[in-house]
């Protein structure tokens, strides 16, 4: 999760997607929404996937319904950003609401948010189903203003953080995860320290983090230039990865003693006595098998972690 390089035919967020987690019998992905109307100057996406378009509202459903009466227990709806979603009068929020309804006993989750985008109404559908995850993924990529009008991000510092607080009021249980890119084009040191502020003021659960480097096509590949040099890109971002580290192990510490709702994925490969699963907060959890079986939700207590791991027994 920490510091993933990006290939040349990637995107900052196709490696957030990937790295989600692993398909399997239990969980799935369901495309809601194609291409992207923004233009970030690092992204390629608007330059090889074209105008945002939405998928039919029914359609989407139709097939949500069918993933789980193929036995899948949770799905994550995809888009480069989800929040822009909209067919006729549906948008986003409503999208989820009639998702929610449609397939109570089947887990939600989305991503990607740009959090220019994110309403308030979609807090609020997140809050009033169970079955939709306590997890927003808020890419903030600088906490810089300076950089974030270089980014072309269309949010600045204080607005990114007063959603963060919205987020916390509306959904005090909710995990936040970020990407954050080091080194993008002029930053100095005092962007730099503005992102490490923003990160100790939010304490993420998570993240995805890289060390810039230009996308050929891209606005910034042929406006800006990639002045930061090497050696610093890669010490502001191993700064930034052990930052995180540090906040990752602080949130799972607000976990020790709780009972938490765990959908099992699979068996833990550090230990095949353990089952593995995440909780709403997409926190893994490891606990000892008993009876159960993949696919089950199982109630653990949790009593250890680490920076990147719930450990639990059976409540
Ligand atoms: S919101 Fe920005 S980073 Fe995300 S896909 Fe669109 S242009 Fe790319």
């Amino acid at each position: 999760m920490a510091g993933k390089s990006v290939k040349n035919n990637e995107t900052y967020a196709d490696i957030s997607f990937i790295n989600l987690k692993k398909q399997n019998k239990i969980t799935t992905f369901l495309s809601i929404t194609r291409g992207c109307n923004n233009m970030c100057t690092f992204c390629i996406v608007p330059f090889t996937r074209g105008r945002e378009r939405s998928r039919d509202p029914y359609s989407i459903i139709k097939e949500c319904k069918r993933l789980y009466h193929n036995g899948y227990k949770e799905i994550t709806l995809l888009g480069q950003n989800v929040d822009s979603y909209v067919w006729e009068i549906v948008d986003f929020s409503k999208l989820l609401d009639l998702i929610a309804q449609e397939v109570p006993f089947m887990r939600i989750r989305f991503s990607t948010s740009n959090p220019h985008d994110m309403s308030d109404d979609v807090l609020k559908v997140i809050s009033k189903h169970t079955n939709i995850c306590k997890h927003i993924h808020l890419p903030v990529q600088s906490g810089s203003n300076k950089i974030l009008k270089l980014m072309n991000r269309k949010y600045t510092r204080e607005k990114y953080l007063l959603l963060v607080k919205k987020i916390k009021d509306i959904i005090p249980e909710c995990s936040i995860s970020h990407d954050i890119i080091s080194g993008f084009c002029n930053e100095n040191e005092e962007d730099h320290q503005d992102t490490i502020n923003l990160m100790n003021e939010i304490k993420y659960n998570y993240g995805y983090m890289f060390s810039y480097s230009p996308r050929p096509g891209t606005y910034a590949y042929r406006k800006l230039k990639d002045n930061v040099p090497e050696h610093i890109k890669k010490k502001r971002l191993i700064e930034i990865i052990d930052l995180q580290r540090n906040h990752s192990f602080y949130r799972m510490q607000e976990h020790l003693d709780k009972i938490e709702e765990v959908l099992i994925e699979g068996i833990s490969k550090k230990n095949n006595q353990y089952w593995y699963g995440r909780n709403t907060q997409n926190l893994v959890v490891v606990f000892p098998k008993k009876s159960l079986n993949i696919g089950d939700i199982a109630y653990v207590k949790i009593i250890d972690t680490t920076s990147a791991t719930l450990i639990g027994r059976h409540h």
